[in-house]
């Protein structure tokens, strides 16, 4: 019998680093980091996308399962699913803030915009290998290991290729996005290259990388973008995680006062009186 393979959240039960607390640290703001996933203080505030785009994102995650076996959710049964989902993460958030003149029933009825459109757009049925495939790399050098959940894993092989004939294994990627994301985003993207490395020392194949990417907007529009990876870019990413380690190790938690994150964060209030406090509180915590 095949053994089954530990879920993501029996992943999170052991020490880790998760993709998307690394790339806060890299990315967005090593201060952001210490108060979510050190010191994890509670959100003062909680911007309604991130809700939104969870649940939008559990909902791609069922279409894909119903493609899998050769279905598709009609958008109104997204719907559905996405307002059950919507309401639950709305009611878990701390402190949710909506915009002026938003309110739940409008980001519902936004939620169904973008479904008929992703639904128009929707490519992969008998291709699909994987939905919500959790991993856990070790990389040189870290104290943790790394874990994340692929959305879904394709295969590019058609049923009129030649049986023969070279399989490649796409991983895609679902994304929500204000705006629509320019065609050189997802070159650089960080997430691309770690979910293709821990693909890669997984399987033992080196994947190509897709985002799907939706906009939240009043008309929204759908982009396929395709991007790859190589072993540069593996190299550049071990060192990377490494110097992110012996920062996080050493107490380093520094803001980045101009973050794209800074109109929005969940932490403005502790970061205002962050100077006032001793260097000592946060060189303990990870001590
Ligand atoms: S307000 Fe800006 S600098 Fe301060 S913790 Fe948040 S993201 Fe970092």
């Amino acid at each position: 019998m095949e053994e089954s393979k530990p879920t993501l959240a029996q992943l999170k039960e052991q020490p880790h680093y998760s993709y998307s607390a690394l790339n806060t640290y890299i990315n967005t703001c090593q201060l952001l980091y210490y108060y979510r996933y050190i010191e994890k203080v509670e959100a003062e505030r909680t911007p309604v996308a991130l809700p939104f785009g969870s649940a939008f994102h559990s909902v791609l995650s069922e279409q894909a399962q119903a493609a899998k076996t050769g279905k598709l959710l009609t958008a109104d049964e997204m719907t559905d699913a996405f307002a059950t989902y919507f309401q639950v993460n709305c009611k878990d958030a701390a402190n949710i803030v909506f915009k002026r003149d938003e309110n739940i029933e409008d980001q519902i009825a936004t939620a169904k915009r973008m479904f008929e459109v992703v639904n128009k757009e929707w490519l992969d049925y008998w291709n699909i290998q994987s939905v919500t495939e959790p991993f856990r790399i070790d990389m040189p050098g870290l104290s943790k290991s790394v874990i994340g959940e692929l959305d879904m894993v394709i295969s590019e092989q058609t049923p009129f290729d030649d049986e023969n004939a070279k399989s490649s294994d796409t991983i895609v990627d679902f994304k929500t996005a204000a705006r629509m994301w320019s065609d050189d985003r997802p070159a650089k993207d960080l997430q691309a290259t770690v979910f293709s490395y821990a693909f890669e020392k997984t399987h033992g194949r080196r994947p190509s990388f897709r985002f799907d990417v939706v906009t939240k907007a009043k008309t929204p529009t759908v982009k396929h973008l395709h991007t790859s990876r190589d072993d540069d870019h593996y190299q550049r990413l071990e060192k990377l995680f490494l110097m992110a380690d012996k920062g996080i190790q050493a107490g380093i938690f520094l803001p980045n006062e101009g973050s794209f994150a800074c109109s929005d964060c969940p932490f403005a209030d502790h970061c205002a009186g962050w100077h006032c406090k001793s260097a000592h509180t946060e060189l303990r915590q990870v001590a």
